[in-house]
C-alpha cells in the first residue's frame, strides 16, 4: 500500500500521512497508485506526488522530500513532472537526485550550495539515433539555477527538435563546402566558334533553370543546341549570346550554381568538374565540335529536337 483513503469523504493521503489515524478501520481504503480524481489531503499532498515518483524505493521516501524541500519545489511543479509527464526519481542522496523525464535522465546536483540541472551524455549515431552514455554534462542554459526552471527545461526537451536542428547545420555546412567547391569550377565551356558579334557557350544546366536565370539577367540568347542525358536532371545547352554580354551571362550561369547548391542538386560540381575540367583539352575540342555540330553526345544521352 502507498496511498490510502476513507470511504467516507474519498479523500487520499499518503500512507505515512497522520490523518489516516483518524480513518475508522470499516471505512479504511488502501489504494497502490495515486489517483489524480480523488479529493487530496493538503497535509500530505507533496509527500503522496513524490512517492508517486520513486517506484519500490520507499525507504529513502523522506530523503527525497527533504531534497525537494531544498531545492524550493512547488506542488505544481512537482505534479506537472511526476504525475503528469510520469518522471522517475532514483539515486536520492544527500545533495542530488536523478529524475527520468520521457527517455532522457537528468541529475540535479548542489554544487557549492547552488542546485545544477545535468543531462545525461550521449552519442549520435548516423541515423540521428542516440546512444546514452555514462555519465553527465551541465544543461544550466543560462536561466535561473531554479527548480522550476529545471522543469521546464526537462519537460521541454525534445530530441525529435535538437535533430532538426543538427539537420539544418549538416545541410548548411554541406552547401557551404559545394558553394567553394563551385567558385573553383566553371560550369560552362566558351565554344571556338568565330562571330563578329555573337560568342557561344556549352553550360551544364540544371532543371531547366537556365533560361530563367539569363532571362533574369537580362541576357538575350539563343539556345541553338541542347543535349539531354536520359533521366538525369542535367543537360547540356549551347548558348548564343551577344559579345558584350559576356558579364551579365557569367552573373547568370553563377546564379544556376547558387541554385543547384539551395535546390540540393549536390552532384552538380562533380559533374561540371568531370565536364570542363577533367577532360583534356582534346577531348574538350571534340566535345564542342560534336556537339556544336549536333553530331552526337559524349554522355549517353538522346537527342531531341532543338526548339
Ligand atoms: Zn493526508
Amino acid at each position: 500500500m502507498r496511498y490510502a483513503y476513507s470511504q467516507i469523504d474519498n479523500t487520499i493521503h499518503d500512507r505515512d500521512c497522520e490523518a489516516l489515524k483518524a480513518i475508522r478501520d470499516k471505512d479504511f481504503r488502501m489504494l497502490a497508485d495515486f489517483d489524480v480524481k480523488r479529493p487530496i489531503c493538503k497535509q500530505c499532498y507533496r509527500k503522496a506526488i513524490i512517492r508517486s515518483g520513486i517506484g519500490d524505493d520507499t525507504k529513502h521516501i523522506n530523503a527525497y522530500v527533504h531534497l525537494f524541500d531544498r531545492l524550493k519545489a512547488t506542488v505544481a511543479d512537482l505534479k506537472e513532472l511526476i504525475i503528469e509527464n510520469s518522471a522517475r526519481l532514483s539515486a536520492i542522496d544527500i545533495d542530488r537526485v536523478v529524475i527520468k523525464v520521457h527517455d532522457d535522465h537528468w541529475m540535479i546536483c548542489f554544487v557549492n550550495n547552488k542546485p545544477l540541472l545535468y543531462h545525461n551524455n550521449y552519442s549520435v549515431l548516423d541515423n540521428y539515433q542516440r546512444l546514452f552514455n555514462v555519465g553527465y554534462h551541465v544543461q544550466n542554459g543560462g536561466g535561473i539555477h531554479s527548480f522550476h526552471n529545471f522543469t521546464r527545461m526537462m519537460l521541454s526537451y525534445s530530441w525529435a527538435e535538437h535533430v532538426e536542428v543538427l539537420k539544418a547545420k549538416a545541410l548548411a555546412s554541406l552547401q557551404a563546402k559545394l558553394r567553394s567547391r563551385l567558385e573553383g569550377i566553371p560550369n560552362w565551356l566558351r565554344v571556338p566558334r568565330f562571330s563578329f558579334f555573337n560568342t557561344y557557350f556549352t553550360v551544364l544546366d540544371c532543371n531547366h533553370q537556365l533560361g530563367r536565370y539569363l532571362r533574369k539577367n537580362e541576357v538575350p540568347f539563343i539556345a541553338v543546341d541542347k543535349t539531354y542525358e536520359a533521366g538525369s536532371p542535367y543537360r547540356l545547352v549551347t548558348c548564343q549570346i551577344r559579345r558584350w554580354q559576356k558579364s551579365k551571362f557569367m552573373a547568370a550561369v553563377d546564379a544556376l550554381k547558387e541554385y543547384t547548391v539551395i535546390a540540393g542538386y549536390h552532384d552538380y560540381a562533380d559533374r561540371c568538374e568531370h565536364l570542363f575540367q577533367d577532360l583534356s583539352e582534346h577531348e574538350q575540342i571534340s566535345l564542342q565540335q560534336s556537339h556544336a555540330s549536333d553530331a552526337c553526345s559524349f554522355i549517353p544521352a538522346v537527342k531531341l529536337p532543338t526548339t
